[in-house]
């Protein structure tokens, strides 16, 4: 009766691929087949010195870093994070971080992290979006790869602009040392894996990073659901 009812509702009101908009067929979530098959996917964790480790050569000094997917401008993931930043859709951040998490699960185990924690939004752009993408990211993740998640480890202390269209280094100005880590969790000596949506410049991990190694003995490894490429 159930699935009666369902085949009645999505004939009404399909559910719909987030990636290519063609209506899901039973058995399929959020995103379809033929979109999960054609996921853009880095393998970065085939790779040695992948090219997020070297992103962040000499300015981080970090035990590991990885992408899932490329993001790449007007394709797939970039549709997806779209859909998961602007249009209400959080369940993608689940569903995508999830798969990143089963799919790189035996190299990042060897790394002994002790918790994962993400990269936090402003208090006024959760207010505006309802979540935080990242976090959603980090719980799918965390559920593939069984490693907690702290979702208020880091928070970020100033606002700040809409950083898109500037230029490096004005980013970087822009928000060096507005993080600060919660006070009642204590990382000394843990393992950190830090999660964010997309990789661009780095700036923004960057200084996510820095608040979290000056914590005694503290570790730092990276992981985003995307790495931008031209
Ligand atoms: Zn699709």
């Amino acid at each position: 009766m159930r699935e009666y009812l369902r085949d009645i509702i999505e004939l009404f009101y399909p559910r719909i691929c987030c990636g290519c908009g063609t209506p899901l067929l039973n058995g399929e979530d959020i995103i379809c087949l033929n979109c999960h098959i054609k996921l853009p996917r880095t393998e970065f964790e085939f790779q040695p010195e992948n090219p997020v480790e070297k992103l962040f050569w000499g300015r981080l000094p970090i035990q590991h870093a990885s992408s899932f997917l490329y993001f790449r401008k007007n394709g797939l993931s970039q549709r997806l994070i779209h859909q998961l930043k602007y249009k209400g859709h959080f369940e993608i951040g689940y569903h995508l971080g999830y798969l990143f998490g089963q799919e790189i699960k035996s190299s990042f185990l060897k790394l002994n992290i002790d918790f994962i924690a993400a990269v936090p939004l402003h208090p006024s752009k959760i207010k505006q979006r309802g979540y935080n993408q990242s976090d959603e990211i980090a719980k799918g993740f965390s559920s593939a790869t069984e490693i907690p998640f702290f979702p208020n480890l880091i928070r970020r202390t100033e606002s700040t602009e809409t950083q898109t269209k500037k230029k490096r280094y004005h980013r970087w100005e822009n928000i060096e040392n507005k993080f600060e880590l919660n006070p009642g969790i204590d990382i000394q000596n843990k393992h950190i894996l830090l999660i964010d949506d997309v990789i661009t410049t780095g700036a923004t991990l960057e200084a996510c990073g820095k608040s979290i190694l000056e914590i005694k003995k503290a570790q730092l490894s990276i992981a985003s659901l995307c790495f931008a490429i031209n």
